[in-house]
């Protein structure tokens, strides 16, 4: 395996030339990057690590996309475009030539789609790999989209389709097909989506724990109750061909790595061709104020109560 810097100067220098809409005097190379700004920074981070986020022996360019990718969603939940972005990686040492090129190749793929350019990052040496991304984007006209705007009788919408993520890892683990396996591989963050709505929509949040546990931190943050319906919720054909319906509901439920957005809005401001070009369903309703104790009702197509128990990942 190549030396430290000669890993940055080959594989992730050129990652610094991606065009970007922030003004940056001072690029990776240095001590720190310098960048200007006149409008509010709005930024996240995200840490995956082997075997806990991602799987070790999939291919590195999708780990790459995997990182970049869910670490981008949150700035698509603010109904913010990336601008750059900082990377610290621990490699193991193992990794080939092949192997940096290939993570290198998905980084920048991503990268260059969202003009994000990689302006600065660490590299070290560990017991696995871990890959924690920071990300940064200007919000236009000073606004940002929360998750605690959601109002009683507003609709309930999400981006699809849901349980792709889940249906992926369940795909590499049982040597499934490659189209499934996408939804693991190569999730998308739903930016430009999140940018266009961003003025009409009183909360939003991505779904990277599952629908359930992610429409939760909106009811939270919003003191109210949410009411779903089943029939609502964009599947997947090949995933319900592959395990029957009940799992399929169940992967949209309460299985992570989406990456979709979900969100409130007046029913009246999403129209149906915003809903088209964007791949948005609606799938239920904001309901009463609950401020103790949240619920989110689902609604089976006769009526009656649905129960999922378990409620999405969570890391502790
Ligand atoms: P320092 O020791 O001063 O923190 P480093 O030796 O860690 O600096 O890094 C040298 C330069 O390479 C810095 O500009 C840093 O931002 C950049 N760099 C290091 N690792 C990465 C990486 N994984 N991606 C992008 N830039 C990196
Ligand atoms: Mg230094």
């Amino acid at each position: 395996m190549p030396r430290e810097f000669d890993i940055i100067k080959e594989y992730f220098q050129p990652l610094s030339t991606i065009k970007s809409n922030a003004q940056i005097p001072l690029n990776q190379g240095d001590d720190c990057a310098v960048v200007f700004e006149s409008q509010p920074l709005v930024f996240s981070i995200d840490t995956q690590i082997a075997e806990v986020h991602f799987l070790e022996d999939m291919p590195a360019d999708q780990i790459a996309h995997r990182g970049l990718a869910a670490a981008l969603s949150d700035l698509a939940a603010m109904g913010v475009k990336p601008s750059f972005f900082t990377l610290a990686l621990t490699l193991t040492g193992d990794e080939s030539p092949q192997w940096l090129s290939n993570y290198a190749s998905g980084l920048e793929k991503l990268a260059q789609q969202f003009s994000c350019p990689l302006v600065g990052g660490d590299t070290t040496q560990g017991k696995t790999i871990s890959q924690t991304f920071q990300v940064h984007g200007y919000s236009e006209n000073g606004s940002w989209v929360t998750r605690s705007g959601a109002k009683q009788n507003h609709g309930i919408y999400v981006t699809g389709p849901l349980g792709w993520g889940a249906a992926g890892l369940k795909a590499f683990l049982e040597n499934g097909s490659d189209d499934l396996k996408q939804g693991y591989g190569y999730p998308m963050p739903k930016i430009d989506t999140g940018f266009a709505i961003k003025n009409k929509v009183s909360a939003m949040i991505d779904i990277s724990d599952g629908l359930l546990a992610d429409l939760m931190h909106i009811c939270k943050a919003s003191h109210l109750d949410a009411e779903i319906e089943l029939s609502r919720l964009p599947l997947l054909d090949s995933v319900i061909k592959n395990w029957g319906y009940d799992s399929a509901v169940s992967m949209a439920l309460s299985g992570g790595d989406d990456y979709q957005l979900c969100f409130t809005a007046e029913v009246s401001d999403i129209t149906p061709e915003l809903m088209q070009a964007h791949q948005i369903h609606r799938i239920g309703r904001m309901r009463s104020k609950n401020s103790q104790n949240p619920r989110i009702n689902c609604l089976q197509a006769d009526g009656s109560l649905f129960n999922p128990g378990n409620h999405g990942y969570q890391h502790f």
